[in-house]
């Protein structure tokens, strides 16, 4: 393996001197994205076209004849290139490597029993959108999956629908610079006896081939269509190509349309007619006139890169000797507090092989809390020190949603949150949702990486110490000093339906609009579109949801007395908003009437959903969800929650600015959170028993967070209602304040577990907690945002069961 060494090129130094003078005060990382040309090759070419006269390829003239066969050499040399002999292959000029995906997908979209597709999670956006027309289609999420597909095929039964198949895969990742097996072109190759039953090929080389050669000397191992970027390997010109194997070339047959070019003759009166020519699949495939200009440049791209860099295998030894700098300068870097700065994306010793990687390093970074710096500001940075690179989804759908272990209903819910491609948003419940991508190219050197640490270093590595990790989590759990800790948490994914318990042990998302999935969902009249409610319908405390986040799915069980046309008593819907499953198409939506007001809302189509409430309930209604603020939502609904009784405002550090704004909330009543205390609840029930009356469960007062006072609270007695007297209060790491006692109704007399109601606890209540003529019993809360977003628990701001609760009085320091 002495040739695959990677090994540096130093007189890369002087070229990029002399032949990148565009270079001068750039640091430019984003080979991958585009090559540079060098200035020899720009002067050639110019000379080239000042000096000989090239006319349209359609006529007889000398310039014309010129042209053609300077195209003619042109492919010939492309095809050297790739040691591809041109009796088994043919060169196609597209504009870039996507036209040449739609060229092949034109031709299986147009077989007559259409095609099935296979493609790999790695593969780029352009390889991806074929599916849409394909009639069945198949994410490969791993490589293993790829290998028992190709090991199953030979014991395959012939009954399967004998339509083509057409298998894709990038030959290396643009994203990571992972390289996939190029075996596989010709082990997932079926040559039936029919051409129907036929497995063909497509190698996405884009991004490969930017710094490393293909061998094609063996025609029957290589790919049926391989797709290039000529741009990537010579910066110029601005050109793609498809390399087409012959024997595969009979499925172009059934392509459809023809272009200028591509046909001997056309009928179009009185009959409709066209010969398609048929010398050369070129001449069948390339529609209009071709780029030739971009053609003929072709020659001088190929000269100049030669002479300057040598072979393709030295450019690919120069750029992983470098991507391996750099991706174990990377992973060395460490804050003061020993934390690691990088998080990789590629292993270690990968850069070692490339038959397994290429000189791609991607990767995030995180600060000395362990919060991830945004891409976007990392990207802004990088161009104040002209540093060029990628950052973001880097058009690799798959492969970011594999490496960053974002599920389908995460990238929903972030897309419905407000974050796109390229937005200045882009960390998410405390994750990236993109990557920084450096690619090195031929004429990149030690310098460019060298700079490239030193930008990391100067920027991104925290140098002051103060620790981390083991420190603050001790902190979160169990009181220190403070009387409260978290007894539990509810969220009520259906507004009205029974609440559903955080498991203890889990971390629990809140945002501005609360907690995470809380009145996300809600029931609709389906005539009036109305909201219901328990108050109507008692019966709603016994529809119990649940966030299934391991299977992505909202899981809804009754738990009564199931009516007899029901078939289960369970219906599931997936957190991510499929559009399927909707009335009409996504965005648009339908509204709702919660409390008065009306939200838009998205309803769920599906009979079966409808029947399985409208039956348990006895009322024709439909699931809708309210889409998730930001975004995709024209009007969010704001808390109607007034401040009561507070003024002074003090301390530094308090939020300020965050008082009196109103508060966005998804379906509950009032406010984001409600908080109520065991300690009052208590005392509430010893007043319920006193009169003889049926104790409370904590479950009718519907709160978010209940808190109880801890068994080493200081002198061990209950302090009831202490909550009233709170502004602020802090629960693990979280600040929230408290917007006011929460006014109650009779909806509190339903008992949760059997939906029968009783006068208790409200005629007790209505006896001790009574304030002008209004009956209280909790506590609204928001949170706080502060305004430190550099530290993990500002990005994915989260409580759980046994947090400390520490509350801050008015007036008073310490309660
Ligand atoms: C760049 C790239 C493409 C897209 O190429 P275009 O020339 O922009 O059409 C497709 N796949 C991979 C792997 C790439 O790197």
């Amino acid at each position: 393996m002495a040739h695959t060494a990677n090994m540096y090129n130093p007189q890369v130094e002087a070229i990029r001197e002399r032949e990148f003078p565009m270079l001068r005060d750039t640091i430019y990382l984003d080979h991958a994205g585009t090559a540079l040309y060098p200035k020899s090759l720009i002067e050639r070419f110019a000379s080239d076209m000042v000096c000989n006269l090239y006319g349209n390829p359609h006529s007889a003239s000398v310039p014309s004849q010129r042209s053609t066969n300077r195209i003619d050499d042109a492919r010939l040399r492309l095809l050297q290139l790739f040691h591809a002999n041109p009796d088994d292959f043919d060169v196609v000029f597209v504009a870039n490597a996507t036209a040449g995906i739609k060229l092949v997908l034109e031709a299986f979209r147009d077989q007559p029993q259409g095609f099935s597709y296979l493609y790999h999670v790695d593969s780029h956006t352009s390889l991806v959108g074929i599916r849409e027309c394909a009639q069945q289609h198949h994410c490969f999420a791993s490589d293993s999956e790829v290998d028992e597909w190709i090991q199953g095929r030979s014991t395959k039964t012939p009954q399967a629908p004998a339509i083509p198949e057409l298998f894709a895969y990038p030959a290396q990742s643009n994203m990571n610079g992972r390289r996939l097996p190029l075996e596989w072109c010709s082990r997932a190759r079926l040559t039936g006896q029919i051409p129907n039953e036929a497995t063909f090929t497509l190698l996405d080389a884009a991004a490969f081939v930017s710094t490393t050669p293909l061998d094609f000397r063996i025609a029957d191992h290589a790919p049926d269509f391989t797709v290039l970027s000529l741009y990537k390997i010579f910066g110029f010109p601005d050109l793609g190509a498809v390399i087409i194997r012959k024997a595969a070339g009979h499925i172009f047959r059934h392509r459809r349309y023809f272009g200028g070019g591509t046909v001997d003759m056309v009928l179009c009166l009185k009959e409709q007619w066209h010969a398609r020519k048929n010398d050369s699949l070129h001449d069948q495939l390339e529609d209009g006139t071709l780029p030739m200009h971009n053609i003929m440049a072709l020659h001088a791209a190929m000269d100049v890169h030669h002479e300057l860099f040598g072979p393709l295998e030295r450019v690919s030894r120069h750029a992983m000797f470098l991507a391996k700098v750099l991706h174990e300068g990377l992973s060395s870097l460490r804050h003061a507090n020993q934390s690691r700065v990088c998080h990789l994306y590629s292993p270690p010793k990968s850069y070692e092989n490339p038959s397994a990687q290429g000189p791609i390093v991607a990767f995030n970074i995180r600060n000395s809390h362990g919060a991830w710096i945004s891409n976007f500001e990392i990207e802004r940075l990088a161009s104040i020190k002209n540093i060029q690179l990628r950052t973001g989804g880097l058009c690799n759908p798959g492969g970011i949603a594999s490496n960053l272990c974002l599920s389908p209903w995460e990238m929903k819910d972030n897309f419905s949150a407000g974050q796109r491609c390229g937005g200045e948003d882009d960390i998410f419940g405390g994750k990236p949702t993109g990557m920084i991508r450096v690619s090195l190219g031929a004429c990149s050197t030690k310098s460019d990486v060298e700079s490239f640490l030193g930008f990391i270093q100067e920027f991104f590595v925290d140098e002051l110490s103060f620790s981390v990790g083991p420190a603050s989590s001790t902190y979160r759990h169990g009181p220190k000093n403070g009387a409260f800790l978290v007894e539990s948490l509810t969220i009520y994914p259906i507004k009205s339906c029974a609440g559903w318990k955080v498991p203890p042990g889990q971390e629990w998302e809140i945002r501005k609009e609360g907690l995470v999935w809380d009145r996300e969902w809600c029931l609709v009249h389906q005539g009036s579109g109305v909201a219901l409610s328990q108050k109507r319908y008692p019966k709603m405390a016994l529809i119990r949801p649940m966030i299934d986040l391991e299977r992505g799915c909202l899981r809804v069980r009754y738990c009564g007395e199931i009516p007899l046309s029901i078939k289960s008593p369970e219906v599931s819907v997936p957190l991510s908003a499929d559009p399927s499953y909707f009335v009409g198409e996504l965005p648009k939506s339908t509204s709702a009437k919660v409390c008065g007001d009306t939200v838009p809302a998205q309803r769920y189509s599906s009979n079966k959903i409808s029947e399985f409430f409208s039956k348990v309930l006895g009322v024709d209604c439909q699931l809708a969800r309210f889409p998730a603020a930001g975004g995709m939502s024209a009007s969010v609904r704001h808390s109607k929650v007034h401040l009561q009784g507070i003024s002074q405002i003090g301390s530094p550090g308090t939020p300020a600015a965050n008082i009196g704004v109103p508060r966005p909330i998804l379906l509950s009543n009032e406010s984001p959170i409600l908080v109520i205390s065991r300690s009052s609840l208590n005392r509430l029930n010893e007043q319920i028993k006193a009169s003889g009356g049926k104790a409370a469960e904590a479950e009718v007062f519907r709160a978010n967070v209940v808190i109880a006072e801890s068994l080493n609270s200081a002198c061990g007695r209950e302090k009831p209602y202490a909550e009233d007297e709170w502004q602020f209060v802090k629960i693990g790491e979280q600040l929230f304040e408290l917007l006011g006692r929460c006014r109650r109704c009779q909806m509190i007399c339903i008992d949760q577990q059997t939906a029968v109601k009783d006068e208790e606890p409200f005629v007790t209540l209505a006896k001790t907690r009574r304030f002008n003529g209004k009956v209280f019993f909790g506590q609204h809360a928001c949170h706080v945002r502060l305004g430190d977003s550099r530290s993990r628990q500002a990005q994915y701001a989260t409580v759980m069961v046994g947090d400390a609760v520490r509350p801050v009085c008015r007036g008073a320091e310490g309660c």
